[in-house]
C-alpha cells in the first residue's frame, strides 16, 4: 500500500533526477479527488498527447477537454525536455485496463513486458487505473514517425525514474498506456527509441546510479526555467468545447455554442477591443483640445 507523494516530493523528487520542472500555476490543487480515490499508487505510466509541434499541450491536459474533464495526467513532458507539472492527484489519463497488468506492475512479476491487456475502458473485466498510476504526457502526434528528441526521452526516463526511486519501486513499475489497455498505441515513435522495454532498460539503469546521475552519452538537460510559470497559452477554443451540447445548438438552429473558455476569450477580445478604441478616443479629444484650446 503506498500512498502518493505529496507535491512537494513531486517537485523535489524530479529536481533531484535533474529534471528540469515548470509548476503549472494551481497544479496542486487540480484534481479529480471529488470523483473517485487517489491512490493506493503503483506505478508510473508514460502516454503520448497526440499534439503537434506547434501546439503546446499543458493548458489542455490541465484543463482537459470538452468530454475528458482535466487533468489528464500528472506532468507534461515537451519536445525541449521540461517538465509541466498539471497535478498532484487524482488525473483522467490510465482509464480502464486490465487488473493481470495492475498485477504484475504490483509486484514487478515480469520479464521484458508485463502480460498482454485483454481490456479497455468501458470493457467487462477492466479495472480503473487512474487511482494507481501516476501519468505523464508526453508531447509527440502519435503516428509513428514523429521524431521523439533525445532530450524529451531522456526526461521520460529521468521523470520515470525520480517518481520510481521516491517510491522505491523497480524499473517494472514504468509501464506504458498501451501495456495498460489493448485500445491504446502509446507512447508511439520511430526507430523504437520509446519502446516500454528500451525505456525500462534506461530506467534501470538510473536507478543503479544516484539520482544526480548524468550517462555520458546522455544529452544536456534543458535550461532551468521560473520555477512557476503561467503557461496557459490561448488554445482553439472550437477544438475544445463541449461537442454534444453544441450539436444539441446547431441542430436547434442556435448555431455553435461556446463553452466557458470560449466565452471567456470572447470576452477578453472585447475588454482589449474596447480598451483599445477608449484609446483612440482619448488621444483624438486632446488632438481637439490642443487645436481648440478654450
Ligand atoms: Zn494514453
Amino acid at each position: 500500500m503506498a500512498a502518493p507523494l505529496t507535491a512537494d516530493q513531486i517537485v523535489r523528487a524530479l529536481r533531484d533526477e535533474g529534471v528540469t520542472v515548470v509548476e503549472v500555476r494551481g497544479w496542486r490543487t487540480n484534481n479529480r479527488n471529488h470523483v473517485g480515490k487517489w491512490g493506493p499508487v503503483h506505478g508510473v505510466m508514460l502516454h503520448h498527447t497526440v499534439t503537434p509541434k506547434s501546439m503546446s499541450a499543458v493548458s489542455m491536459c490541465f484543463g482537459g477537454t470538452g468530454d475528458l474533464p482535466g487533468p489528464l495526467c500528472h506532468g507534461v513532458i515537451r519536445r525541449d525536455g521540461t517538465v509541466h507539472l498539471v497535478s498532484a492527484g487524482r488525473a483522467n489519463h490510465a482509464g480502464g485496463g486490465d487488473p493481470d497488468v495492475l498485477a504484475a506492475v504490483k509486484n514487478e512479476s515480469y520479464g521484458t513486458r508485463p502480460p498482454a491487456s485483454n481490456e479497455h475502458q468501458g470493457s467487462a473485466g477492466a479495472v480503473d487505473g487512474n487511482p494507481h498510476f501516476y501519468g505523464f504526457e508526453c508531447e509527440n502526434l502519435g503516428d509513428g514517425k514523429d521524431p521523439w528528441p533525445a532530450v524529451q526521452v531522456e526526461a521520460m526516463v529521468r521523470a520515470s525514474a525520480a517518481l520510481l526511486r521516491a517510491h522505491q519501486w523497480g524499473e517494472k513499475s514504468a509501464i506504458g498506456h498501451l501495456e495498460w489497455s489493448d485500445w491504446k498505441s502509446d507512447p508511439k515513435g520511430p526507430d523504437n527509441v520509446v519502446s516500454m522495454p528500451g525505456l525500462r532498460t534506461r530506467i534501470a539503469d538510473r536507478l543503479a546510479h544516484p539520482a544526480n546521475w548524468t550517462p555520458g552519452t546522455a544529452p544536456k538537460p534543458p535550461a532551468p526555467k521560473p520555477p512557476v510559470e503561467d503557461d496557459m497559452q490561448p488554445i482553439d477554443v472550437w477544438a475544445y468545447r463541449n461537442a454534444k451540447a453544441d450539436a444539441a445548438s446547431v441542430a436547434a438552429g442556435h448555431g455553435h455554442i461556446p463553452d466557458a473558455y470560449g466565452h471567456l476569450v470572447q470576452t477578453h477580445q472585447m475588454v482589449a477591443g474596447l480598451v483599445a478604441a477608449v484609446a483612440n478616443l482619448t488621444a483624438r479629444v486632446a488632438d481637439l483640445e490642443a487645436r481648440n484650446p478654450s
